[in-house]
């Protein structure tokens, strides 16, 4: 105990452990294999690095992202620990020599590299050779087809331990990890025995709401009320290049706001010249797609909007997760409109593997094959119709089932080792399927976001049941929903009700546009054809508009009565509390009206 904190103390002046890292540390130098969930900003490296330098050999660190590894390695250096390095794609050949010269000599302790190196020949004969005490794994959701980010090179990580002389302990570390991938991290990298540390997700101090609005024009006059009320830096994410331009644009021109856009499409040097500004406060506002924030290590981001929907609550969580890293208040606004979500729908749908994908990348596979291997240029296959996204998925899918093994992979081209099976209808088929799974998963995700938007209950309590975590009762400044709550704004009545009850007379599931219309009265001709209007709940609420039933449902499925599939039509049931409500007949929670823009007064100058 006491010789952990002194070395805590020697090794980086803190005094003290944060929550979760001594366990973590503990674990580690007895030997365990440790999967540890902590939140951004918490101090994971620090779960690593200080068994690092305390064990007698080697600690290999799996990190996907390149300007952290730098950015760590910089910080250790500054505080005079030197004995640690990496290894990637950025280095000069001639820096590449003298980094594996070092490590070959024993000057390093600690060794970051990105995890395509482990599959180089030069690196893992080099590795089965020297003393690996610690194997880590950050990031490590990447490994998981469930996890929101996906890195088919994790997928090796499983042989390379296996292939270890001898396996050193594993410490998997990520911020966020639903139950469902946390077991994916254990079974994917042969460690199901390990001990698991969850350190609190709960970020007390993130103000965090979400707001529905009727438009796009809607959204930003929001978007410009919201920043009235904040100061201090911030990030705003959107979800396409052109919209951080967009939004950055306004922000100049309109509220005079200095703000500069991100995204990948920019250069290394334009990007590297934002974040540095934002990092020292010449610009406070950052407009940014997800590109940015991974590894930017400013403590006092006060707020974060997101101007479009991410993908799922996991995405959302490790964005916001940005803001009051140094414990101080921060707002996390969200800002919805029912477009955002049909943006989101588009890109899973237009994502989808077919059979046409799958020829195009056998065609082009066979075509370069030359001693066993094949070379295939990524901007060719772009060109006949096959996305970096869809031939990341043709070839994960592909070595999964035997047919191939990736040998390298990189922005330009897949180099390509033929497998011992040949690619046969079934395995075709097989692959097809797996591509299916992985579409539902991302519409359940989104639906599991869109539904916490909905919802009317406490946000931040909300949001750690879906992590898995047990909530006390939540404290601090916490959402959106408990001011509305303890302030009595919450309207009650009985046509929710009456949704439910509709629901219980159809036949068969329908999706909630179709609900919507019946409930309104709808004289659709499929309507009529399913005798839909002879119902004794047809029309029931013709009195709202369709918007306002929406909403409605919207809401049902955000506070849990009623559920819709991750299917591409999903359709509406209900769930236990959905029942449970019906039979006790008490009136529910009615949504407050959708945001609208208001209308431009006559002397309006723009
Ligand atoms: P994460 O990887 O979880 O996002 P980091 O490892 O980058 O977080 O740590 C965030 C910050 O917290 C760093 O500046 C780090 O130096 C600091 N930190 C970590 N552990 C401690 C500690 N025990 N005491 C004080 N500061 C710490």
């Amino acid at each position: 105990m006491a010789q952990l904190l002194a070395a805590l103390n020697k090794y980086f002046g803190f005094t003290d452990f944060r929550p979760g890292q001594r366990e973590v540390v503990e674990q580690v130098m007895a030997g365990q294999d440790v999967l540890a969930i902590m939140p951004t900003g918490q101090g994971k490296s620090l779960c690593y690095q200080l068994p690092g330098f305390m064990l007698p050999g080697i600690t290999l660190v799996i990190s996907p992202l390149v300007a952290l590894m730098k950015d760590q390695v910089d910080s250790l250096h500054t505080r005079k620990l030197h004995q640690a390095t990496f290894l990637n794609s950025q280095l000069t050949p001639e820096e590449h020599r003298q980094r594996l010269a070092g490590i070959r000599q024993g000057k390093y302790k600690l060794i970051y590299v990105a995890p395509e190196r482990l599959r180089t020949r030069s690196f893992s004969a080099l590795i089965s050779d020297m003393p690996l005490d610690l194997l880590v794994v950050d990031e490590a959701h990447c490994i998981s087809q469930w996890g929101h980010d996906f890195r088919p090179d994790y997928l090796y990580l499983r042989e390379f331990i296996q292939g270890l002389a001898r396996r050193p302990r594993v410490l998997a570390l990520t911020a966020t990890a639903t139950p469902r991938v946390q077991q994916d991290i254990l079974q994917q990298l042969g460690i199901e025995q390990a001990v698991k540390v969850v350190a609190g997700s709960d970020r007390p101090n993130l103000y965090l709401a979400a707001r529905r609005l009727a438009s796009g024009q809607a959204k930003l006059q929001a978007l410009t009320l919201v920043l009235a009320g904040l100061s201090g830096s911030g990030i705003i994410y959107t979800a396409t290049r052109k919209e951080t331009e967009e939004v950055a644009a306004f922000l100049i021109s309109q509220l005079k706001l200095p703000a500069a856009p991100y995204h990948a499409g920019m250069t290394p040097e334009q990007r590297a010249a934002v974040q540095e500004s934002f990092i020292n406060g010449e610009y406070p506002v950052v407009v940014a797609t997800n590109a940015f924030g991974m590894g930017i290590d400013k403590q006092d981001i006060r707020f974060v909007i997101h101007y479009s929907m991410p993908a799922s609550i996991e995405a959302y969580y490790q964005e916001v997760g940005r803001a009051g890293r140094d414990g101080q208040p921060a707002t996390c606004t969200l800002l919805y409109t029912p477009r955002d979500r049909a943006l989101q729908d588009w890109m899973i749908n237009n994502d989808a593997l077919t059979r046409e994908h799958l020829v195009i990348f056998w065609k082009a596979y066979q075509r370069g094959w030359r001693n066993g291997r094949s070379i295939l240029d990524i901007n060719e296959l772009a060109a006949a119709g096959l996305d970096e996204n869809r031939l990341r998925l043709v070839a994960v899918g592909l070595e999964r089932h035997g047919v191939i093994s990736l040998v390298e992979r990189n922005a330009e081209y897949l180099e390509i080792e033929s497998g011992p099976r040949e690619m046969d209808a079934k395995i075709a088929r097989a692959i097809l399927r797996q591509s299916e799974r992985h579409q539902f998963d991302r519409r359940t995700k989104l639906q599991a976001l869109v539904n916490w938007i909905h919802t009317g209950s406490c946000r931040r309590r909300v949001l750690l049941e879906y992590f898995g975590e047990r909530v006390k009762q939540p404290a601090g400044r916490c959402c959106d929903n408990c001011t509305a709550n303890s302030s009595g704004e919450e309207e009650y009545s009985f046509e929710p009700l009456e949704v439910l009850r509709c629901l219980q007379q159809l036949p068969r599931g329908v999706g909630r546009k179709k609900m919507a219309a019946i409930l309104r009265g709808a004289k659709e001709k499929d309507i009529i054809e399913r005798d839909y209007h002879l119902l004794p709940h047809y029309g029931k609420l013709k009195h709202l508009t369709g918007t306002a039933v929406l909403a409605m449902i919207d809401r049902l499925l955000g506070d849990g009565y009623l559920m819709a599939s991750g299917d591409q039509y999903p359709v509406l049931e209900l769930t236990p509390k959905g029942w449970e409500a019906i039979s006790l007949g008490n009136p529910l929670p009615v949504p407050p009206e959708v945001e609208q823009s208001p209308p431009k007064p006559a002397n309006h100058i723009n």
